[in-house]
């Protein structure tokens, strides 16, 4: 029997790209805003973190994750310069309580929101080797796809401005549970399938339970409920996306003379 080629399923956001220097920006413009609009100044030395300690919080508590509604963050953040502390901030937030002083009516929420969100939606660039590790993995005729949580459409725009549409055989919408893995798993009965993303909890832990193989690239963003255990759960931590690459091309090598 002939060896099928492995499929390897890609993480977007700061495995191929980096999406985290998108929201720094963003964070950080949105902090400037907030104080501008409050008439208050933040006096964290760090403001990145300070913005990101009130935008954890929010993702910690409520229910759609790291995809709060943003409104929530600019009210977080406002209580944070009233000296609120991010997780008291976050639950007056989520509950939709404004408080009594607060120097920002929605309409000034909605046009901080909107910056913000503007921000957002600029292009990230390419990780460092990105380009030659995804050269690496089809030159050795592995199946690339995109998976992401976020809109494909969007995630198709950034291949294609990158020049790396051609290069993947498809990218899926698919939300990071063992259950959409198992999925992927019978889809490609017969291939050995290795996850590569950045999030222990969201790109390896469920992908590893449905019997893909899995390897991390840890990114600058390591969300605070992040322990250094956890990225030790992947079959390989790469230093890089070639790194992650040669990985795939040496596992498939070995399937196909049978061998691990
Ligand atoms: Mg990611």
């Amino acid at each position: 029997m002939s060896h099928q080629q492995t499929v390897v399923l890609v993480d977007a956001d700061n495995t191929l790209w980096d999406t985290d220097a998108v929201f720094q920006e963003a964070q950080l413009l949105l902090l400037t805003r907030v104080e501008e609009e409050a008439g208050a100044a933040c006096r964290a030395v760090d403001r990145l973190a300070f913005v990101r300690s009130y935008d954890q919080a929010l993702a910690q508590r409520h229910h759609l994750h790291l995809r709060y509604p943003p409104q929530l963050l600019v009210r977080s953040v406002e209580a944070g310069l009233a000296g609120i502390e991010p997780e008291a901030a976050s639950r007056e937030a989520i509950s939709g309580r404004i408080p009594a002083a607060s120097p920002l009516d929605q309409v000034g929420v909605d046009a901080i929101v909107s910056d913000y969100v503007q921000a957002l939606s600029r292009a990230p660039q390419l990780l460092p080797t990105v380009a030659e590790g995804v050269s690496v993995a089809t030159h050795a005729r592995l199946r690339l796809y995109v998976m992401t949580e976020g809109r494909i459409e969007k995630q198709k725009r950034i291949l294609e401005l990158h020049g790396l549409l051609a290069s993947f055989e498809g990218v899926w919408e698919l939300t990071k549970e063992r259950s959409q893995f198992d999925r992927v798993v019978s889809r490609f009965a017969g291939s050995r399938v290795v996850v590569v993303g950045d999030q222990p909890d969201r790109d390896i832990f469920p992908a590893k339970a449905a019997g893909c193989s899995t390897v991390l690239i840890p990114s600058r963003f390591k969300p605070s409920w992040q322990t250094q255990r956890d990225q030790e759960e992947a079959d390989h931590v790469a230093v890089n996306f070639l790194d992650a690459a040669r990985w795939c091309v040496k596992a498939d090598a070995e399937n196909a003379l049978g061998v691990g």
